[in-house]
């Protein structure tokens, strides 16, 4: 038996759907260049909640109970072999993509690619990989960033979602001083708007069918909102912005958001699929073909985690707002509910002290 199994911490463990179990597990130990992390942070994510009602995600089914979680920041409580740090007590958030390093997509920085990725919380990989709603986590050395002072652990848990908008944003080609619209505005729809704005872009323009979500986007600095169930969706489209978007995001992960995407972009724009769609979900390729549109997948991120920590500490985003809802680590599966309920959340998020 190994001696972890002596020290054991508290862990929410996903058994299925709708099936989320507070256990005593073991506490795993750094192996050579990991670090132990104290959680102090951690965000509920869409796909946290896809686990959580359907017991899956996607095409990731996990083959057996595991933890779920990858948004998260800590403290430094221990060292595994070989680790020189960040010091014990270090303050850090966790990059959750652990990739193998070695590939040709990991060595052209491409790592977000990595088909041996084994990300944080995930049932990507067989078994599945523990996440972080638990005391502890351990993690490579390397994919722990150290937090400025004053960056809070909740800012820290955040970074992992902006990641994701900042790569959108990058694989867009740029949207400097270019019309810019987002078609979905839940967490990562309104981070996108933050980093665009950030970037300089001339307008942006968030289409949600909540009310809610188009009054935070206006708030955050959306140049104007659209509902995309409205009659007159087209003629408001075209006031904002005649001739169509140069750049468009898709970041609603639906169908018909996907048709108004396209039918809304600029001849010559780029497109850029952020959210995950239904398998078999229908693209209007004439659209593509004759407004010669570029279509471009996000996914995930990569090489910009240690930027956003520049651009928030800065002061170019301030992401703080996202955060709508906080609870203790102990009412974990309370918080999960809640954040799929629909209501008026983007970033729910868990604390521990
Ligand atoms: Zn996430
Ligand atoms: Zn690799």
């Amino acid at each position: 038996m190994p001696a972890s199994a002596s020290t054991t911490m508290t862990a929410f463990v996903l058994h299925g759907a709708e099936d989320i179990r507070r256990e005593q597990v073991a506490r795993p130990e750094p192996k050579p260049g990991e670090v132990l992390v104290a959680i102090r942070a951690a965000g509920i994510c869409g796909s946290d909640l896809h686990y959580y009602a359907h017991g899956k995600c996607g095409n990731f089914v996990p083959t057996e109970p595991f933890i779920l979680g990858h948004e998260f920041a800590g403290e430094v409580v221990a060292h595994g072999e070989g680790v020189t740090g960040p010091a014990i007590g270090t303050r850090v958030a966790v990059d959750p993509s652990r990739a193998c390093g070695a590939c040709k997509l990991c060595r052209e920085g491409r790592y977000n690619l990595c088909p041996h990725m084994v990300y944080f919380g995930s049932a990507s990989v067989t078994p599945p990989s523990a996440g972080c709603y638990a005391e502890y986590a351990t993690a490579p050395a390397r994919n722990c960033w150290p937090l400025p002072d004053g960056f809070e652990y909740a800012w820290g848990a955040l970074l992992e979602p902006m990641s994701v908008a900042m790569h959108a944003v990058m694989r867009s080609g740029g949207v400097g001083g270019k019309s810019v619209l987002i078609t979905g505005g839940g967490t990562i729809g309104q981070m996108i708007l933050l980093v665009a704005a950030a970037f300089g872009a001339s307008k942006v323009v968030v289409s949600d069918v909540k009310p809610f979500a188009r009054e935070f986007a206006g708030k955050s600095g959306a140049t104007a909102t659209l509902d995309p169930a409205s009659d007159t969706l087209a003629e408001e489209a075209a006031a904002l912005s005649p001739g169509g978007f140069e750049v468009v995001f898709e970041a609603a992960g639906v169908g018909a958001a996907l048709g108004q995407a396209i039918r809304l972009a600029a001849p010559g724009a780029t497109v850029v699929q952020v959210g995950t769609l239904p398998d078999g979900t229908a693209v209007p390729v004439n659209a593509l073909l004759t407004k010669e549109l570029q279509y471009v997948g996000s996914w995930r991120f990569a090489n910009v985690f240690g930027r956003v920590i520049e651009m928030v500490t800065s002061g170019r985003i301030d992401p703080r707002p996202l955060i709508t809802r906080i609870h203790d680590f102990e009412n974990l599966p309370e918080a999960i509910v809640e954040a799929g309920s629909g209501e008026n959340i983007l970033k729910m998020q868990i604390r521990r002290n």
